[in-house]
């Protein structure tokens, strides 16, 4: 298999705290990758660091092939990274069509010069808004959503950047177990189709459910990197995180 990305050595710092202490972790093209560990412990600084909204100190990071480390946050989205936010960020004067065209112009438009016409992008906010179950919902606004309503659009405007790696942070805080199901049959979905998925998740169910591998952070440090079972099973694992 083809490393999609590669985070090799990197470390972060906050002023003189380690946010992130020399973290390498590869994911192979197609992979479905758990990533957990307690509260403060890295995680989305991790994402920030990939995905360019942090800027690490050390190490490196390759997506699809090639250094990202000199660009910034858009220009990776552009060649297919792309991240939900733990709090969902839409916009909250645009309605939810409107929500997705925004990506749609600034990344998928950007990148290939397709969907030339109002109407293709309609047809591809529709897609979208589909695939999450908001269809009924195009012309509402982000404050008429329910929570999980909230995650689904979150995840779409991800999705509207057509990426190659999803990384859905923490998409599912605060939902009913249904819900739960809702989101993470969605995120198979999309794997199924192609995208590799890095879930960020508390909830152990969901996580052991989805993934293939799972990566393990304490204190900015990785202390696992194995098959789900042999994670939960890893003494200093259950002693950090697990047995809390
Ligand atoms: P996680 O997502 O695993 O809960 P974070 O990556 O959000 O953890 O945070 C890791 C640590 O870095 C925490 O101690 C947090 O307080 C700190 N931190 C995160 N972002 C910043 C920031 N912008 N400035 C200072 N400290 C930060
Ligand atoms: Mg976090």
């Amino acid at each position: 298999m083809t490393a999609l990305l590669q985070v090799q050595d990197l470390s972060k710092r906050f002023g003189g705290f380690v946010a992130l202490d020399g973290i390498s972790v590869s994911v192979e093209k197609g992979e479905r990758l758990g990533l957990i560990g307690p509260n403060g412990s890295g995680k989305s600084t991790l994402v920030n660091c990939i995905c360019g909204t942090l800027q690490n100190e050390t190490g490196s990071v390759h997506f699809d092939g090639r250094p990202v480390d000199g660009l910034i946050a858009h220009e990776r989205t552009r060649l297919g990274l792309a991240r939900s936010f733990q709090l969902p960020r839409p916009f909250p004067s645009l309605n939810l069509a409107d929500n997705l065209r925004i990506p749609l112009l600034y990344t998928v438009q950007a990148r290939s010069g397709l969907l030339r016409s109002a109407g293709d992008l309609d047809n591809r906010c529709r897609d979208l808004l589909k695939m999450v179950g908001l269809d009924a919902k195009a012309t509402r606004f982000p404050r008429d959503l329910t929570q999980v309503e909230m995650r689904k659009l979150e995840l779409a405007r991800a999705m509207a950047a057509e990426p190659k790696l999803l990384i859905a942070d923490e998409a599912m805080a605060g939902l009913s177990h249904s819900e739960i199901e809702d989101i993470l049959a969605l995120l198979v979905r999309l794997n199924e189709q192609g995208i590799t998925v890095i879930l960020i998740e508390h909830i152990m169910r969901a996580v052991m459910s989805f993934s293939q591998r799972i990566v393990v952070l304490v204190s900015g440090r990785k202390i696992a990197d194995d098959k789900p079972d042999a994670v939960v099973n890893n003494p200093e694992v259950v002693g950090a995180y697990l047995g809390q």
